[in-house]
């Protein structure tokens, strides 16, 4: 389909004719600089063994040397599996074993030695010959993603070029993405929800500057200096902007859209940045298997809902049984969709329904034609028999004054077989008392979903996206 069609090195040559720029962390090339480098250093790539279908691990910080890696390894044919440069190198090892990879791509000093380590500066040399290309179509694996691991073992995705641009397109397409635009955002490129915004911007055509660290300062003034129009973000980067001062935003005024998405946006945080700077996030929708799914409308962001499809996707919701419901678990289909995990058949037959709808374990209602999500299967807490949605209990207790942020889960219980429980930060100057969280939720909601325990924490355990590691957070 058109959603579908090319590779990531076709949309690159194609860039190669725009007025573009691509900046990370200070550096700058033109796309045709940007091309230019990622071919001769496909060069370097193809005499360390790199060929079509080949597993190359990059694990470097965001920078101009990982864009250039990155787009070379995938003109030489390669299947990117992409690692948190924070690994440890027995994480690293074990990635590496996981995903059968023969090539390590490090900035600096390798950790290593389970493969073939080649460090990104080697891809510098100009002097190169360019490396024609490999035979690629948009069937072929680009990525090997894993599955953020927030509630267990990740999962191999492999995703194709077609995958991963059909997601971005429709996207842009609900966007206005032009090639007169300037995205720029915080997020790391190791991670899908970072890497789509260079996606994005190759498809266009249009300029894209990646900060290397989150600060909220430099990404004001980053967005003020390149006059960005289109800022990435999540939650967490939200959570922290709300917190500045209405002057200190105003440059971000200027900004024709902020997006949300990997985690939900706290409506506080939202109302919190209209009534500062008038901005609205717009938050979208999506997961590792599936990239971008749903998104609210262009102009017209609400918080809450996470909005309706976007062009190609279809979304269902259904019972445990399949059945089309009310609401229910959040099934998708589209060109946009993983064609099923690594070396897995039993999970991947576990996360497909009848007719190749994608299971994607979240549960959600429709709003007047907008999509709702009111929680996560894999985080639904069973006490005494009855289900509770930790989301529907943590935007009481976030409702709650002086609570700054909190996370609702499960923990063992002799009587209850699980008990819900609440880890809550305070807002600074705040000292929340665990009883007046308790009395608050209990004027709200039924005494089976109100916390039994309430934990305040100094902060929450988070991973890169800023999404709550539920696994991390320790029981009362
Ligand atoms: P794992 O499945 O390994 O536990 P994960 O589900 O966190 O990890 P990702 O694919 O990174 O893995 O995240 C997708 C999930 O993120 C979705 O299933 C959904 O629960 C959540 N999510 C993404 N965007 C939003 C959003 N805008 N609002 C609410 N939840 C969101």
């Amino acid at each position: 389909s058109e959603l579908t069609a090319g590779t990531i090195p076709g949309v690159l040559a194609a860039a190669a004719c725009s007025r573009g720029a691509v900046a990370v962390d200070g550096e700058r090339l033109t796309y045709p600089e940007l091309r230019d480098r990622a071919v001769r250093a496909a060069g370097v790539l193809a005499r360390a063994g790199v060929e079509r279908g080949t597993r190359v691990v990059i694990s470097a910080p965001s920078s101009m040397r990982f864009v250039v890696g990155y787009l070379a390894a995938l003109h030489a044919g390669a299947t990117v599996v992409l690692a948190n440069p924070a690994y440890t190198s027995h994480e690293l090892e074990a990635l590496i074993a996981r995903s059968q990879a023969t090539l390590l791509l490090v900035d600096g000093s390798a950790t290593t030695t389970a493969v073939g380590t080649l460090d990104l500066a080697e891809l510098d040399d100009p002097g190169l010959d360019p490396h024609p290309g490999a035979a690629l179509d948009s069937d072929d694996v680009a990525l090997l993603a894993y599955t953020s691991g927030t509630t267990g073992t990740p999962k191999g995705v492999p995703l194709t070029h077609g995958a991963l641009l059909a997601s971005i397109r429709g996207a842009m397409r609900s966007w206005r993405w032009s090639a007169d635009d300037t995205l720029v955002h915080a997020l790391p490129l190791f991670h899908q929800h970072g890497l789509s915004g260079l996606h994005a911007s190759l498809v266009a055509g249009s300029s894209l500057t990646v900060l290397a660290r989150f600060d909220t300062h430099e990404l004001i003034s980053t967005a003020e200096h390149e006059r960005a129009t289109i800022v990435f973000a999540v939650p967490s980067i939200h959570q922290r902007l709300a917190d500045l001062d209405a002057p200190e935003l105003r440059p971000l005024r200027r900004l024709r859209l902020i997006t949300s998405g990997s985690a939900p946006l706290s409506p506080a945080v939202a109302d919190q940045l209209y009534a500062k700077a008038g901005l609205r996030p717009l938050e979208r929708y999506g997961l590792t298997e599936s990239g971008l799914d749903v998104s609210n409308e262009y102009g017209e962001p609400m918080t809450g809902t996470v909005g309706t499809p976007l062009p190609g996707v279809e979304v269902d919701l259904r019972t445990p049984d399949g059945d089309a419901t009310d609401e229910g678990e959040i099934v998708l289909r589209g060109p946009q969709i993983f064609g099923g995990y690594l070396d897995d058949p039993d999970a991947t037959a576990a996360a497909f329904w009848p007719g190749g709808w994608f299971r994607t374990g979240d549960v959600g209602r429709w709003d007047d034609g907008r999509l709702v999500i009111t929680g996560r299967l894999k985080e639904l807490i069973i006490t005494g028999g009855m289900n509770v949605a930790p989301r529907e209990v943590e935007l009481v207790v976030e409702a709650c004054a002086g609570v700054a942020e909190a996370v609702v889960a499960g923990v063992p219980s002799q009587r209850w077989g699980e008990e819900v429980a609440a880890w809550v930060v305070s807002e600074p100057g705040h000292e929340i008392a665990a009883d007046s969280v308790i009395e608050h939720c209990r004027s709200r909601l039924a005494p089976y979903k109100c916390p039994k325990r309430v934990v305040v924490v100094e902060s929450l355990p988070r991973n890169a996206m800023g999404k709550v590691v539920r696994s991390a957070l320790v029981a009362p």
